[in-house]
C-alpha cells in the first residue's frame, strides 16, 4: 500500500471519462493529497460534487489552479489552447502542466508558448479508454496495465518528467517516453485510422439500408457489431483528433487505400493464396497482442454466448 502522496494538489480540467478516471484512481492509490476539478459544464461539476470524486469542484479557475503542483488537461484536444490561456495567469512557479490528449504535436504547439516560464510542460497520453463519455463513465482501474506515453520537450527538466512518470505508475500504468512526432504517427495507425474505418463502415451500412430500403443493420454479425462499438465514441473528441493529427492520418489513409486496392485485386483475380497468406500473418499479430496482455483471448471479446444468455435468470 502506498503511503505518501506524490503531489500536494492535483487539478483536473475536463471531468469526462479520462478526467474522472484519473480522479478516482488518484484517490484509490493516494497519489495526491488534494484534488480540484474544473469543467466548462456546470452540470458536469455538479455531478462531480455528487460523486464526491474531487475535494473542490467550485468552478473557480483561480482557486482550483493557484496552489496546484500538478495540473492535467483532460478536455478534447481542440480546447487545449483556450484552457492554457485561461489557467496560465494562475499557475504557480514550479507546477507541472500535463494533458491526456490523443494527439501530441498540435497540443505541444498550442499549449507550450502560452505557459509562463518556471512551469514544466510534460504532455502525456494514456492509451486507455472506452466508447463512453462523461463523469459517470470513469473508473479507477482504467489505466491498470495500460501504456501511458510521455512526450516531453527536449529542454524539459528530468525531475518533472520523472515525477509525472511516477504518478502514472502509481495509477497502474506502464510508462514510456517518446517524441510527439512518433506518437502521432504510431497512434494514427493503431487508434485513429481504426476509428475512422469504424465511423465509415457504420455510415456505409446505414446508407445502404436507406438506399435499398431493406434491413441491414438488424442482421449485424459479430464483425460489424465490434465496429458499431468503436463508432459510438465521442463525436467531439474524434472530430478534434482528426483535425489535429491531419498529416499523419492522411499518410496512413493513403497506405491503407493502397493495401485495400491490392486486396481488392486478389479477390478479383481469385488469388486465394494471397488472401490466405495475409490472413495468416494478421492472425499471428492478433496472438501477439493477446500475449502482451493488451486484450483478452475470450471469444467474441468476452461477450456472453447465446447459451449463457439463455441460462441467465
Ligand atoms: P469526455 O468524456 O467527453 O470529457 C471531456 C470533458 O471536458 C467534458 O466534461 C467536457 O464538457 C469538458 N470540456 C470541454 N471543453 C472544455 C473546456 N474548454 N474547459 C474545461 N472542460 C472542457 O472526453 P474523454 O473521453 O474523457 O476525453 C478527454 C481527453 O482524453 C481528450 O483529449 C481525448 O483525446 C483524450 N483521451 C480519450 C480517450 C478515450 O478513449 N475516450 C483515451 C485516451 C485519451 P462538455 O461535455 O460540456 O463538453
Amino acid at each position: 500500500m502506498h503511503e505518501e502522496p506524490l503531489f500536494e494538489k492535483l487539478t483536473l480540467i475536463g471531468l469526462g471519462l479520462i478526467g474522472s478516471s484519473i480522479a478516482r484512481a488518484a484517490k484509490a492509490h493516494s497519489a495526491v493529497r488534494k484534488l480540484a476539478a474544473l469543467d466548462s459544464s456546470p452540470q458536469v461539476l455538479a455531478r462531480v460534487r455528487e460523486l464526491q470524486i474531487a475535494d473542490d469542484a467550485s468552478g473557480d479557475v483561480a482557486r482550483a489552479v493557484e496552489d496546484a503542483d500538478l495540473v492535467i488537461l483532460c478536455a478534447p484536444v481542440g480546447a487545449s489552447g483556450a484552457i492554457a490561456r485561461e489557467i496560465a495567469p494562475h499557475l504557480r512557479h514550479g507546477a507541472i502542466v500535463s494533458d491526456v490528449g490523443s494527439v501530441k504535436g498540435s497540443v505541444v504547439k498550442e499549449v507550450a508558448p502560452l505557459l509562463p516560464s518556471g512551469v514544466h510542460f510534460v504532455p502525456a497520453h494514456p492509451l486507455a479508454g472506452t466508447e463512453y463519455s462523461g463523469p459517470d463513465a470513469g473508473f479507477a482501474t482504467l489505466f491498470k496495465n495500460r501504456w501511458c506515453l510521455l512526450t516531453p520537450p527536449n529542454h524539459a527538466e528530468n525531475d518533472a518528467v520523472e515525477a509525472l512518470a511516477e504518478f502514472w505508475k502509481r495509477l497502474g500504468a506502464k510508462v514510456e517516453v517518446t517524441t510527439p512526432e512518433h506518437h502521432d504517427l504510431a497512434l494514427a495507425i493503431t487508434s485513429h485510422l481504426p476509428h475512422l474505418i469504424a465511423f465509415n463502415i457504420v455510415g456505409t451500412a446505414d446508407h445502404l439500408e436507406k438506399v435499398t430500403e431493406q434491413e441491414v443493420i438488424k442482421f449485424s454479425a459479430s464483425g460489424f457489431r465490434d465496429f458499431t462499438r468503436i463508432a459510438a465514441s465521442d463525436p467531439t473528441m474524434w472530430r478534434d483528433v482528426f483535425l489535429n493529427n491531419k498529416a499523419a492520418v492522411l499518410e496512413m489513409l493513403s497506405r491503407f487505400n493502397a493495401d485495400l486496392a491490392a486486396l481488392q485485386k486478389m479477390i478479383e483475380e481469385d488469388d486465394g493464396k494471397g488472401l490466405f497468406d495475409l490472413f495468416t500473418r494478421t492472425r499471428a499479430i492478433r496472438r501477439g497482442v493477446i500475449e502482451q496482455g493488451q486484450d483478452t483471448a475470450a471469444p467474441d471479446f468476452g461477450r456472453p454466448t447465446a447459451r449463457e444468455n439463455e441460462l441467465k435468470p
